[in-house]
């Protein structure tokens, strides 16, 4: 029976967000649309099987068929990304990283070493609240003033802390990231140590930018790389854990750790319907169009900043060198969930952000991030990131003043009120039927 027929509650609810998907500028970095093909593998009969174990080492019978889909996942990303080993197993990014210490650190022992999630790291590189920063030690490296990575201050904080793992990689951070500096820093530190000390390089956001050519590669200078599937890459929901020659090098059974972590150590049977589409996925990503879709997305991402300069926004770092920028609003008076908000009220659909050295909580913060994955997916390029500053400036004037309180009082008051008063800003809605009439020019395919 069909969706419609057997529950047209959700079928309603799938349609609707579709209908979402297609009028609003998606401009959240770490989302995308995802190709037909990759959403027929992800929905296909794959979902039914249980397969725990590795290829030819199954724990449960009939899984020839299963076996032939997770080697060529796993083939198709050794190649792709140059590397000696993967695991396609992990179900999303947060469990990957959790298997990878799981693999190679002690609990509550051994030391991580991460972006503080207050300057743009993810929760799962040492964050107090996330499983990274409860059951592990941790110690946090910041940004400088202008908002860069100072690769003298990490190797100065990793000689006095000796992490067992250093993670590079962020969520929010808009430069190309030195692996270079970084596999120098572990080095080290593994020297002073005596013992290992593993670089993770956690590309979730910039993988596709990888494999397009516009971000250097991390390949040479690391031991371990993590990346989601569903970021630049445009793939499914998922994740990958890969392990270098470099890696290798330094410890000969970190794809045995790596594997026995993802299984039995933390999950049960793959999902082998991601697994194929996360074949899918890679099998696009190897295409010649996916050099220019990275490419293309840098460039709008450039664009777009400069654009937003020229608006007078404070962009950190003054600009991008990849798909996604971050703006402190405080220059314009506006706080970030405002300006959030009114985006998207307006059909520009993006997340506030904290930004380096915040005064603000984590639910007021003082900035924006967005990205251009997904508007590039959808075909648009230089010309349309124009417009869309415009409208982004328009919007964040309409909303100029609106700052949020200090008190946590007034601030729970201020927002129920601005909430309300915002959904029916004329001029905002004015410029949600602009971008839907503009969007609809830009089929996603
Ligand atoms: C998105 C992301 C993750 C986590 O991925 P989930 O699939 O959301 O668990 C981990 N690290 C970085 C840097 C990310 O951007």
């Amino acid at each position: 029976m069909s969706l419609k027929t057997i529950d047209p509650k959700i079928f309603e609810l799938i349609k609707q967000e579709e209908v979402r998907q297609k009028e609003v500028l998606e401009m959240i970095p770490s989302e995308n649309y995802t190709s037909v093909a990759v959403m027929e593998a992800l929905g296909s009969v794959l979902t039914n099987k249980y397969s725990e174990g590795y290829p030819r080492k199954r724990y449960y019978q009939g899984n020839k068929i299963i076996d032939s889909v997770e080697s060529l996942a796993q083939e198709r990303a050794q190649k792709l990304f140059g590397v000696p080993y993967v695991n396609v197993q992990p179900y999303s990014g947060s469990p990957a990283n959790a298997e990878i210490y799981m693999a190679l650190l002690e609990p509550l022992k051994d030391k991580i070493m991460g972006l503080s999630i207050a300057f743009g790291g993810h929760l799962t590189h040492g964050s107090a609240v996330s499983f990274s920063g409860k059951y592990f030690k941790t110690v946090a490296y910041e940004l400088n003033e202008q908002g860069l990575l100072d690769y003298d201050q990490i190797l100065e904080t990793a000689r006095a802390e000796k992490p067992k793992i250093i993670v590079c990689g962020a969520t929010a951070y808009p430069r190309i990231i030195d692996f270079k500096k970084f596999g120098e820093i572990a080095d080290e530190v593994g020297v002073l140590a005596g013992s290992p000390t593993y670089l993770l390089a956690d590309i979730s956001h910039i993988a596709g930018l990888i494999v397009a050519g516009v971000h250097p590669s991390p390949v040479p200078f690391v031991d371990i790389i993590m990346t989601t599937t569903h970021k630049t890459l445009r793939g499914p929901r998922g994740a990958m854990i890969m392990v270098t020659e470099k890696g290798l090098a330094k410890d000969p059974e970190l794809s045995d750790k790596i594997d026995k972590a993802v299984f039995p150590g933390f999950q049960g049977g793959p999902h082998d319907n991601q697994t194929a589409a996360i074949a899918v996925a890679l099998e696009e990503a190897s295409l010649p169009e996916f050099k220019k879709y990275g490419q293309q997305i840098v460039k709008n991402a450039k664009t777009l900043a400069d654009e937003l300069v020229k608006f007078g926004f404070d962009l950190i770092s003054g600009g991008t060198d990849n798909h996604l920028i971050l703006i402190d609003l405080t220059n314009k008076k506006v706080n970030g969930a405002v300006g959030a908000l009114a985006l998207e009220v307006a059909g520009i659909v993006i997340n506030k952000n904290a930004v380096p050295k915040d005064s603000m909580p984590p639910f007021y913060p003082s900035g924006i991030r967005l990205g251009t994955p997904a508007i590039t997916t959808r075909g648009m390029k230089e010309k349309e990131m124009v417009k869309i500053a415009a409208w982004i400036n328009a919007v964040i004037t309409q909303v100029h003043g609106e700052q949020v309180p200090e008190t946590k009082e007034a601030r729970s008051a201020f927002w129920k009120i601005f909430r309300a008063k915002v959904r029916e800003n004329e001029s905002l809605l004015k410029i949600a039927g602009e971008v839907k009439e503009f969007c609809s020019k830009y089929p996603i395919s």
